[in-house]
């Protein structure tokens, strides 16, 4: 059976190709996929930019949904409605921006019973992440009714982190570049808009303490200076490097205000950690506001959407209908 597929051949930008059933890769499970997402390490795997494939050719796409067609695992039947987000999909193992995927069936989960197939890519890589944030702040012990930040705001993590965050009763600070997004980031449940210039500017390593945590997707200057204004043992859940790899800073910020710096891998995140993550996004996360920030895009747009979101100008979530 032939089927499309965005595809890698070789290092440099991946595009809609013809695959058939000899082309899958080894695995125990395959999956007639539905929908994957656009995330930005997506926009990197199909520009080429990015260095995200570790062989060739691969079929780009880090989350996928779908249902098992075919099973050499007892764990899943034909028809069971699954997806997948990280481990590896686009990097190591082709992924879900085709129609067809044969995969490992530990990677699988049941979609959560609180959304549909396509509202899950729309929480995909980018909602497991944010929730994943938030989950690492709590444990820092987060109080109730905290002032936090979140930057890259009018991104997909960022849209969801500040979804989840005001859900829970926190003031939601967003940090954007875009003015034509206040109202809109507004709408998701931000009390105030900060300009991404403010925290892109040079700043000492402590500044005046404004808020008691944050979730970074930026890096660089923006995550150095919200460190610098976290307050005395604050956290801040760093995930994202839209803005940089570097971390211009000192440990000020963590010896002389015990703030607490937190990393967060939503790749190889452990499988108990996802089903608690996605538990509670199932419980916490409003749909309404979630569709309020998803489009939907076919398959074939995705070289145009990932050279947008490295431009940065995708707005919350796209989901990638594959199924054409
Ligand atoms: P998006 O592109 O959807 O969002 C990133 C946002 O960052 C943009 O919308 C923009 O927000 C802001 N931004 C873009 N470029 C710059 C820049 N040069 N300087 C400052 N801000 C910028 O990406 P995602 O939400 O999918 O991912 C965000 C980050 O998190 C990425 O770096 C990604 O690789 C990382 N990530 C990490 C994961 C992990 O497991 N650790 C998992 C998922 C994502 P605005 O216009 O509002 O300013």
């Amino acid at each position: 059976m032939s089927f499309q597929a965005i595809v890698a051949p070789e290092p440099g930008p991946a595009a809609l190709r013809e695959l058939s059933d000899s082309d899958l890769p080894e695995g125990d499970v395959t999956v007639a996929v539905s929908h994957s997402s656009l995330n930005y390490k997506d926009g990197l795997a199909v520009s080429g930019g990015g260095r995200i494939a570790r062989s060739y050719p691969m079929v780009c796409g880090i989350d996928l949904a779908g249902v098992v067609e075919q099973s050499d695992s007892l764990a899943w039947l034909p028809g069971d409605e699954v997806l997948i987000t990280g481990w590896g999909l686009s990097e190591s193992h082709p992924g879900g921006y085709t129609e067809r995927q044969r995969v490992r069936s530990e990677w699988l989960m049941t979609r959560p019973a609180a959304f549909s197939r396509q509202q899950c890519m729309a929480i995909g890589t980018a909602g497991l992440t944010a929730m994943l944030c938030v989950l690492a702040l709590e444990h820092a012990g987060l109080p109730a009714e905290s002032e936090l930040v979140v930057t890259g705001a009018g991104g997909g993590v960022g849209g969801i982190a500040i979804t989840l965050l005001a859900g829970l009763g926190h003031n939601v600070a967003a940090s954007t570049g875009r003015t034509e997004l206040h109202d809109y980031l507004r709408s998701l449940g931000a009390a105030s808009i900060v300009t991404r210039e403010e925290l892109a500017q040079p700043s000492k390593p402590l500044e005046s303490a404004r808020w008691d945590g944050a979730i970074d997707t930026v890096g660089s200057q923006t995550l150095a200076s919200v460190l610098a204004r976290t307050r005395y043992r604050g956290a801040v859940a760093a995930c994202g490097r839209a803005g940089g790899t570097d971390l211009p800073t000192s440990v000020a910020p963590f010896i002389l205000r015990g703030v607490s710096l937190l990393g967060i891998d939503s790749v190889m995140c452990p499988a108990q950690l996802r089903a608690a993550a996605w538990s509670r996004l199932e419980h916490d996360l409003s749909a309404q506001r979630l569709d309020a920030m998803t489009t939907v895009e076919p398959l074939s747009r995705v070289p145009e959407l990932a050279e947008e979101i490295l431009a940065g100008r995708i707005r919350g979530r796209v989901v990638i209908e594959t199924a054409g």
